[in-house]
C-alpha cells in the first residue's frame, strides 16, 4: 500500500532546526497517525511522504513556505487588556491559543503595557527550514468515522 490522500500513515520522525537542534522526536513515544492529505502535517512533510511505502526512510528538508510560513510583521499584534479575560495571565512570553475561522494559531506575548499587550501570532517555527528524518511504520485504510471527522482516531491520534 503506497501513502495517498485518506490512508492512515503512522510514521517516526526526528524534526531538527538548520543548526542540528533537534525541536521535536517521536523517539520513546508510540509513532505519530495522521489522516494523509487532509492537512494535518506541514504541506511539505506530506508532498515528500506521498507514495512511499511502509518501511521507507527519508530525510525532507522544508523550506519555511512549505513549513510553519514565514515571520510577518502583520501578525504581531496590539490588544487591549480589557480583551484578556484574565489579566493576570497577560506576562511577556505567556501563550495562548487564538481561534479564527480556519485555524488555530499560537499567541506569544511580546511585551505588556499599561492598556495594551502586543502578541506575536508567527508561529514559534516560523521562518525554520525543517530538517525531519522520518521513517514510515505504518499504512492502512482509514475508517469512516475517521474521514468524516478528517483524523485519526486511537494510536497516535486523537482520543475522545
Ligand atoms: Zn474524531
Amino acid at each position: 500500500m503506497n501513502i495517498e490522500k485518506d490512508k492512515v500513515v503512522s510514521i517516526d520522525y526526528t524534526l531538527t532546526n538548520d543548526h542540528g537542534e533537534v525541536l521535536d522526536s517521536s523517539s520513546g513515544r508510540e509513532p505519530l497517525a495522521y489522516l494523509h492529505g487532509n492537512g494535518g502535517l506541514i504541506p511539505g512533510l506530506e508532498k515528500e511522504l506521498d507514495g512511499k511505502v511502509k518501511g521507507d526512510k527519508l530525510v525532507a528538508i522544508i523550506a519555511p513556505d512549505q513549513a510553519y510560513g514565514i515571520r510577518s510583521e502583520e501578525l504581531i499584534q496590539d490588544i487591549p487588556l480589557e480583551n484578556f479575560q484574565d489579566t493576570s495571565e497577560v506576562k511577556v512570553g505567556a501563550q495562548f491559543q487564538v481561534q479564527n475561522e480556519h485555524e488555530v494559531r499560537i499567541a506569544t506575548v511580546t511585551a505588556v503595557g499599561e492598556k495594551n499587550a502586543t502578541v506575536d501570532l508567527n508561529h514559534p517555527l516560523a521562518d525554520e527550514t525543517l530538517h525531519f528524518d522520518v521513517e514510515v511504520m505504518d499504512i492502512r485504510e482509514a475508517s469512516k468515522e475517521e474521514l468524516e471527522h478528517g483524523h485519526v482516531h486511537g494510536a497516535g491520534g486523537h482520543h475522545h
